[in-house]
């Protein structure tokens, strides 16, 4: 069990990562049964709330959390459920899809960089430029020439968001293959799911093993002190709630936002 909560599953510059050495379905870490790990998961979301406010107050720094996994990860549902009581004036999702043909008339992190959060803002990427190191290489997009490059542009870029002020906190949604089956299959089978079914998911699964592997160098190349990455089990959804949660009330109590002083003008005044 990690010391702080900001380390939990946290990923450490230099390690090797080998996805098959962490287990999916693993709930150790969690405070209780199933029943007592979502009661903590809703004061963790009220921490989160209040600790965004006064990161909004301060106005000065940000927090990006990007959120990565196979199709029914649960990313969707990790936004929903962890960032569900913060203020939405000061929440930024952003989700990035296959790029238009604009954005590819841009280098990649155009568009992400154009998406980062503003002062006091917490921003949520559901995927990101990491889609350009994991599609992009197992759909052969680019040449392996070229998407190798851009762990080096990403470390730098990522870098230049935490030395101006941006907590970059990274989240691989750790899924198994069988509990995809089954969450693909209830998209199938469900019809208030059909929506987010897509042909392409099944492509992605074929396509699994190659997936892991990209996930796990590509978690290995670019964890770093600044910018690391969390490896979550993603395959029980009350667990993976809590455990990001708990990462991102962690990483938000280190920075530990102040209320700001009150301007001297409002010294002695009341309202008539
Ligand atoms: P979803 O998140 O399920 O709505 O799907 C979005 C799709 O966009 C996924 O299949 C991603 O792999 C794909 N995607 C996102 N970013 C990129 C990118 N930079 N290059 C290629 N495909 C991408
Ligand atoms: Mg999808």
């Amino acid at each position: 069990m990690a010391a702080h909560p900001a380390d939990l599953h946290r990923i450490e510059p230099g390690a090797e990562v080998d996805l098959g050495a962490h287990d999916p379905a693993d709930t150790s870490a969690a405070p209780g049964d199933k029943a007592a790990t979502r009661e903590a998961l809703d004061e963790l979301t009220h921490r989160l709330a209040d600790l965004q406010a006064r990161l909004w107050a301060e106005a000065e720094r940000r927090v990006l959390v990007v959120l990565q996994g196979m199709d029914t990860s649960g990313k969707g549902g990790t936004v929903k459920h962890v960032f569900g009581a913060v203020n939405p004036a000061g929440l930024r999702v952003v989700s990035f899809k296959a790029p238009s043909a604009s954005e590819l008339e841009r280098d990649y992190l155009w568009r992400v960089h154009a998406n980062v959060p503003a002062a006091g803002e917490i921003g949520v990427f559901d995927r990101s430029h990491y889609e350009d190191v994991l599609a992009v290489r197992v759909q052969r997009l680019v040449s392996e020439e070229r998407w190798r490059r851009r762990y080096e542009h990403i470390k730098a870029f990522e870098h230049l968001l935490a030395d101006e002020g941006t907590a970059v906190v990274k989240v691989l949604l750790h899924l198994s293959a069988d509990e995809q089956k089954a969450r693909l299959q209830a998209r199938l089978d469900d019809p208030t799911k059909h929506w987010k079914f897509r042909l392409g998911d099944l492509d992605s699964r074929e396509r699994w093993d190659e997936y892991q592997i990209a996930f796990a160098e590509t978690v290995e190349r670019t964890t770093a002190h600044q910018a690391p990455w969390h490896i979550v089990p993603a395959n029980k959804k009350w667990y993976r709630n809590w455990a990001v949660a708990s990462i991102l009330v962690g990483v938000l109590e280190r920075m530990d936002p102040q209320w700001p002083e009150p301007p001297d003008e409002i010294d002695g005044i009341s309202v008539t």
